[in-house]
């Protein structure tokens, strides 16, 4: 596993990506409502990373047509932007979007409420908020990866959640996805250090039901096997010499990663 550190100076260069990923993110968020499309989402989304200065990351991605995933309800990842997909009052929706800006790739998601939802989706999103931040908080120089899955795997499963196996978080820099591959889960045998340089997209995913998956269509969206809702957080999250930062943030909006 060839993990690539950043120095400080690419870490400082990073949170220029981080910082307009998250403000996209945060201001098409502010736009799911009942009645929007996905699609329309998606093109706010582009319009606003290119005002930035940025590029959007996923578009072109192996292919992939959008600037934003869309995942509605039942779909966990990886949601094709569409016209057809109108969101309605009780849906949670994810959105993952990420924007590069002088060659770094930044990456976020965080999953919406449409109008009111039920007291069980409201759990579910609270509860994934929380995986996310305790995997963040796990991101420390002197642990190992594996702490990560198992603080997340934990909050999860402790709620009689599923923690999705198939869809990881990952090192991110000048690509998308770096080395190494980041589980949601504890594997026994993850046991790399966490150091200084490293940069990582923690992102759980967490469904109400079983962690089974199932792949649509199209290709690309990813779907709970039992047809419940999923949730899906993520934030990137940088160690340095002091002590990790997150980087998928908006100086207003910062908080630490203890909090
Ligand atoms: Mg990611």
């Amino acid at each position: 596993m060839a993990v690539i550190k950043k120095s400080k100076a690419e870490i400082e260069a990073m949170k220029e990506a981080g910082r307009v990923s998250a403000k996209v993110l945060r201001e098409v968020g502010a736009r799911v409502e009942p009645g929007i499309s996905t699609l329309e989402l998606d093109r706010m989304c582009e319009m606003l990373i290119r005002l930035e200065g940025g590029v959007p990351a996923f578009k072109g991605y192996m292919g992939f047509p959008g600037s934003i995933c869309a995942s509605v309800n039942d779909a966990i990842v990886h949601g094709i932007p569409s016209a057809d997909v109108i969101l309605q009052e009780g849906d949670i929706i994810s959105i993952d979007t990420g924007a590069i800006v002088d060659g770094w790739v930044g990456d976020n998601a965080w999953t919406f409420a449409v109008g009111s939802i039920s007291p069980e989706k409201q759990k579910l999103l609270e509860v994934t908020e929380q995986c996310m931040w305790a995997g963040l908080d796990a991101m420390q120089e002197g642990n190992r990866l594996n702490d990560i899955g198992r603080a997340v795997q934990t909050i999860a499963e402790n709620n009689g959640f599923g923690v999705v196996r198939e869809y990881v978080g990952h090192g991110v820099g000048r690509s998308m996805h770096e080395d190494p591959n980041v589980p949601n889960y504890f594997i026994r045998t993850n046991r790399m250090p966490l150091e200084v340089g490293m940069v990582f997209a923690i992102e759980p995913m967490i469904n109400m039901g079983t962690y089974k998956t199932r792949q649509g269509d199209d290709g690309w969206i990813v779907y709970t096997a039992d047809g419940l809702p999923s949730a899906h957080f993520e934030k990137m999250v940088a160690i340095t010499e002091d002590g990790p930062i997150i980087l998928t943030t908006e100086p207003d909006h910062r908080r630490p990663v203890n909090d």
